[in-house]
C-alpha cells in the first residue's frame, strides 16, 4: 500500500515538478478539514515549519458564525491567530487532485506554542498519552456511512434542498448490482484513498436507498481519526467531481434510516490484543470488561461527542439499526454497544451510538477516557443484554435530545476531570449554540401544521 510521504520525498517531487500544491489542513470542531493551499515551493522552503489561521476557526459553527460565550476567543479579544504546525508525518498524496499533497497540522498558541487544549487533535492526543502511561495502545476503526444523491451539492442548494433523490431507487444493503451502478463514484473513492495511504478495506451498499458505507482497517487512534477526516472530505470531493452530492447528515429524512459512524475499539500491549483472554467466557478479558464498564457507564456524559447537532438525535429510533439504549450485547445490532469477534483474537467492542456527523477525534478521546476510567476503577461490567434491546424497558436510554446531552456534558464531573474544565465549557457552549440557533428558526413543519389549522 502506498503510504505517507517523507518530507525529503516531498522536496524531491516538488523539484521534479510533480507536486505544485500542498493542502495545509487542520480539523475543526465539526471534524472538517480547514486550512490553506500552499504553493509547494513555498511550503518546502519555509511554511513546513508553521503557518497561521484566525482563532475563530475553533469557535465557529457550520455556517462560520461568531457566537459569543467562548472563553478562548471573542470580538473583545480581537480574534487573533493560532499557529498551524504541520505534522510532517502526515504528508500524503491526494491523487484525486492534480499535483497535490496534504499535510495535517496541530493547533498551537500563537505566543507560547503550547497545544490549544480544545483543538480536537490535542484532545485525542491527551487521552492517548494517558492510555500509554497505563502501558496500552488503542486500535480503533470508524465506519463511514453516508448517502449519495443524484444531483450535485450546488444544484440541490439552489433548489432549496427539496425533492432530494438518492442515487438508487431501493434499499441497497449488501447489493452488488445496485452498487455496480455507483462504481463511477465509489471505485475512485476506494482507489484514491488507498493511494493516499489509507488502508481501505471495502465499500458496500447500506440499508437505505442511496446509502453507502466505507470501511477502513483499524489503526492507532490518531491514525484512525486522521484517516476518517481525510476519507470524509474525499468522499464529498470525489462525489462532487462526478456531479453528485454525498451527505453525512445523520438523518436526512424522517422516513429514512439514518447514517452512523460505529467505532470499533480494542487495546493492545507489545503488539498483542489484551481484550483477548482464551480462558475467559467469550474470550473477553478482565481488562476488556473494565474498559467496557467505563465506556457504558459514562456514555450519557459523552453522547454529545457522538451526536453534536439537533439532527443527530433524530437518528436514534427503534427498528432502524440505530440504538436507543446504552447497554451491551453479543453480536446484536439493537444495543448501543456490540461485542464483536467474540471467541477470537479480534474480540472488540463496537460503539453504535455515534452518527455520521461525529468528530472522530472527540468521539475517540471521550470513549478512551471512559474506558481508562473503567480500568483505573476496576469497574464491574453488568451481564450482556439479549434479544430486541429496543424493547428492553429496564435498559438505560441514550440522551434523546441535544438539550439533554448538553446538560450531561455540562454536569459531567468525570469529563471535567479527564478533559479539563476549559474543554468541557468550550464544547458545552458549542452545543448550546446549536440549540439556540435551531430554537429561533420557524420550521416548514410548524407552518404546514399550523398555518391554516392553528
Ligand atoms: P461490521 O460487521 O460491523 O461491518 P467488520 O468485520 O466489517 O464489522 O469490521 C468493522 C471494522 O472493525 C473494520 O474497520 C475493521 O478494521 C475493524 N476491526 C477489526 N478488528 C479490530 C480490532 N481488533 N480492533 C479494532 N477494530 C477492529
Amino acid at each position: 500500500m502506498p503510504g505517507t510521504l517523507s518530507f525529503d520525498d516531498l522536496k524531491s517531487r516538488v523539484s521534479e515538478g510533480a507536486i505544485d500544491t500542498v493542502l495545509v489542513c487542520f480539523v475543526d470542531m465539526q471534524g472538517r478539514l480547514m486550512g490553506k493551499r500552499f504553493h509547494a515551493a513555498n511550503f518546502v522552503e519555509t511554511s513546513y515549519n508553521e503557518t497561521h489561521c484566525c482563532n475563530y476557526l475553533l469557535a465557529t459553527d457550520l455556517e462560520m458564525a461568531t457566537p459569543d460565550g467562548y472563553a478562548s476567543t471573542s470580538w473583545q479579544s480581537g480574534y487573533g491567530d493560532y499557529v498551524m504546525k504541520p505534522d510532517l508525518g502526515t504528508i500524503r498524496p491526494i491523487p484525486w487532485l492534480d499535483g497535490t499533497v496534504m499535510v495535517l497540522c496541530d493547533i498551537l498558541d500563537h505566543h507560547t506554542h503550547e497545544p490549544i487544549s480544545h483543538s480536537p487533535r490535542a484532545i485525542l492526543k491527551k487521552q492517548i498519552e494517558r492510555l500509554e502511561a497505563l502501558g496500552f495502545e488503542a486500535k480503533m476503526a470508524t465506519e463511514l456511512e453516508f448517502f449519495l444523491f443524484e444531483k450535485s451539492f450546488d444544484e440541490i442548494r439552489k433548489e432549496g434542498f427539496r425533492n432530494l433523490e438518492p442515487i438508487s431507487g431501493y434499499n441497497e444493503d449488501y447489493h452488488i448490482f445496485q452498487t455496480t451502478k455507483e462504481e463511477n463514484v465509489m471505485r475512485p473513492i476506494r482507489n484514491h484513498l488507498f493511494a493516499a495511504g489509507l488502508p481501505i478495506e471495502n465499500t458496500k451498499g447500506e440499508a437505505e436507498s442511496g446509502q453507502e458505507e466505507l470501511n477502513i482497517r483499524y489503526d492507532s487512534a490518531l491514525n484512525c481519526a486522521d484517516h476518517h477526516s481525510i476519507a470524509k472530505h474525499a468522499i464529498k470531493e470525489i462525489a462532487w467531481q462526478n456531479g453528485h452530492a454525498a451527505t453525512f447528515l445523520p438523518k436526512w429524512h424522517q422516513d429514512r434510516v439514518g447514517s452512523s459512524s460505529h467505532v470499533h475499539q480494542s487495546l493492545w500491549k507489545d503488539g498483542q490484543p489484551v481484550f483477548y483472554d482464551p480462558s475467559e467466557k467469550l474470550c473477553q478479558s478482565k481488562l476488556m470488561r473494565h474498559y467496557m464498564a467505563g465506556l457504558i457507564a459514562f456514555s450519557p456524559d459523552y453522547t454529545y461527542f457522538l451526536a453534536p447537532y439537533v439532527n443527530s438525535y433524530k437518528r436514534f429510533s427503534k427498528g432502524t439499526f440505530a440504538p436507543t439504549k446504552t447497554v451491551w450485547s453479543v453480536d446484536n445490532r439493537t444495543a448501543g454497544f456490540r461485542l464483536c469477534g467474540d471467541g477470537t483474537k479480534g474480540v472488540r467492542v463496537e460503539c453504535r451510538i455515534g452518527g455520521s456527523d461525529l468528530n472522530p477525534y472527540l468521539a475517540q478521546a471521550a470513549m478512551l477516557a471512559a474506558g481508562i476510567k473503567g480500568i483505573e476503577d476496576e469497574m464491574e461490567l453488568s451481564p450482556p443484554t439479549t434479544g430486541d434491546v429496543y424493547e428492553d424497558a429496564k435498559a438505560q436510554d441514550i440522551p434523546q435530545t441535544l438539550r439533554r446531552a448538553t446538560e450531561t456534558l455540562r454536569n459531567s464531573a468525570f469529563l471535567r476531570d479527564v478533559m479539563g474544565d476549559d474543554v468541557v465549557d468550550h464544547y458545552t457552549r458549542a452545543a448550546e449554540w446549536e440549540q439556540e440557533e435551531f430554537d429561533r428558526v420557524v420550521t416548514d413543519w410548524e407552518i404546514a401544521r399550523g398555518f391554516e389549522r392553528a
